[in-house]
């Protein structure tokens, strides 16, 4: 028998998680405190586990405070302001403080090394369940091929068959699983832009007197700070990880020729410090020094994609989160927070579920398209417009077929407290408790 077939055993409800991504052990943590035993296939080995870094905002923070997330000892820095500048001149075009974030928002910003993130949330979803948790078992080097929606059977590889009461589909941008999902159009289309990803050491940022002007701790707040250049259509943005002893770095720039390889996800394909220096020929010479700095494992260079919004979520008895279920670009750093606010969801809408009652099921599920449509939608579409946002032709209504309240006008930055407000202050848990009570 393979592993994978004990997702089928004993009287609990009972899920299939495929992809442990942010997405996928966000969705695990919430079913097993639900309730539910879960079964993660994973094709990965996490040899190689994904570096640089990735803001939390207070949408998904406020979830993970209440998981027990322990954001001290993933060494999150606080997110509590942004800025930018003029790339050639360093002219500041654009400065908000936001250091009463939690207090204004429920839970704090912050940002975290990746690794130290997926490890945290992978605790989580192995620590010994509590009375009334389900049980977790995370199955590494299974993939899946197929899924039957309506039956909640799992294809995996090597042709075996696995079922469960719930699949969630979390395997990530370029989803296999979402063919046998939605008859939508579903290929993932490249942006036409890439994006430099590197780590660079704060000490070595700090020990030159210029860098050590625009990044000094004891005079700058964490946070976001970008250089636009518009000559090579390039935004660089910083912001320091790992209790601020890093520094990350992303470029996004036109894609160059040879760049990125395939359609499958390249984060581990290394480019040359000269060709991004090449791409930031008109950069003022401070921060170009960054390019230089990076640590021992280089410069990545990550093709991005998008993809249509999806009109539901929900098939039978499967559930898309994450990436595979809205492909966007990190305009507003939103990607991940959206994914585990889905995951409270899921929480609240399958706690005390018995998996096996097919009505109950539809109707908890169909209260998830509900609440998550507007939600994922508006944050997948305001990032692939970029910061033309509602100045981009088609991109209100398309907006609007989804989402009916209020919108950040056009102009207006990622990151400045209209968008703040619009992404980053919704209550997740408060939000579908109340739909299921008036449900
Ligand atoms: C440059 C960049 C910066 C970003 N910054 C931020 C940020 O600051 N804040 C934020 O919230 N978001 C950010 N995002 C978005 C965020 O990184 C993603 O939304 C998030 O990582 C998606 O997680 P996921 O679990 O859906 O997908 P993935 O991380 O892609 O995970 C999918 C998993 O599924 C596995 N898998 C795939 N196929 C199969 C299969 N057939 N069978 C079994 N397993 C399978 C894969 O191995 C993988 O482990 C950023 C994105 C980019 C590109």
């Amino acid at each position: 028998m393979s592993p994978a077939l004990r997702a089928t055993a004993g009287p609990q409800s009972r899920a299939i998680v495929v992809g442990a991504g942010i997405a996928g052990l966000s969705a695990t943590v919430a079913l097993r405190r639900a309730g539910w035993d879960v079964s993660v296939l994973e094709r990965s080995r996490f040899k190689n586990e994904i570096g640089a870094a990735i803001t939390v905002p207070p949408n998904a923070t406020m979830v993970l405070d209440r998981w027990g997330f322990d954001a001290e000892k993933a060494q999150g820095v606080p997110n509590i302001a942004t800025s930018g500048y003029e790339a050639a001149t360093l002219e500041c075009f654009l400065y908000e403080e936001f250091t009463d974030i939690a207090e204004a928002m429920g839970a704090a910003s912050w940002s975290f090394h990746r690794v130290d993130l997926h490890r945290g949330l992978r605790a989580l979803a192995e620590a010994a369940p509590r009375p009334g948790e389900g049980e977790v078992d995370i199955q590494l080097g299974i993939e899946a091929a197929a899924v039957n929606c309506e039956e909640g059977i799992v294809t995996l590889r090597d042709g075996e068959q696995v079922q469960a009461d719930l699949v969630v589909i979390a395997d990530g941008a370029h989803s296999r699983l979402i063919e046998s999902f939605t008859p939508n159009p579903t290929t993932v289309v490249h942006t036409g832009r890439s994006i430099y990803r590197w780590l660079v050491s704060m000490d070595d940022v700090l020990a030159d007197p210029a860098l050590r002007a625009l990044y000094d701790p004891a005079t700058t707040l964490p946070g976001f700070k970008r250089y636009r250049e518009p000559v090579n259509d390039v935004l660089w943005v910083t912001y320091t990880c790992r209790g601020e002893r890093m520094l990350n770095n992303a470029v996004v720039h036109p894609t160059q020729p040879g760049e990125g390889g395939g359609d499958e996800d390249q984060w581990h394909s290394a480019v040359a410090p000269e060709q991004v220096l090449a791409m930031l020929e008109h950069f003022h010479e401070t921060p170009r020094k960054i390019v230089g700095l990076a640590n021992e494992d280089g410069i990545k260079v990550h093709r991005l994609f998008k993809r249509p919004a999806l009109d539901s979520f929900v098939r039978g008895r499967a559930v898309v989160v994450g990436d595979a279920a809205h492909v966007m670009l990190p305009t507003h750093a939103a990607g991940g927070a959206i994914a585990i606010e889905s995951a409270a969801a899921l929480e609240v809408l399958m706690r005390g579920v018995d998996g096996r009652d097919g009505e109950v099921m539809k109707r908890r599920l169909a209260l998830f398209d509900r609440l998550r449509l507007p939600r994922c939608n508006l944050t997948m579409l305001a990032s692939n417009a970029g910061p033309p946002w509602l100045a981009v032709p088609g991109v209100e209504e398309e907006v609007r077929k989804y989402y009916d309240g209020p919108l950040p006008p056009a102009g207006c930055l990622p990151w400045t407290s209209e968008f703040r407000e619009a992404l980053f202050h919704h209550d997740a848990y408060r939000v579908a408790e109340e739909m299921l009570a008036r449900d």
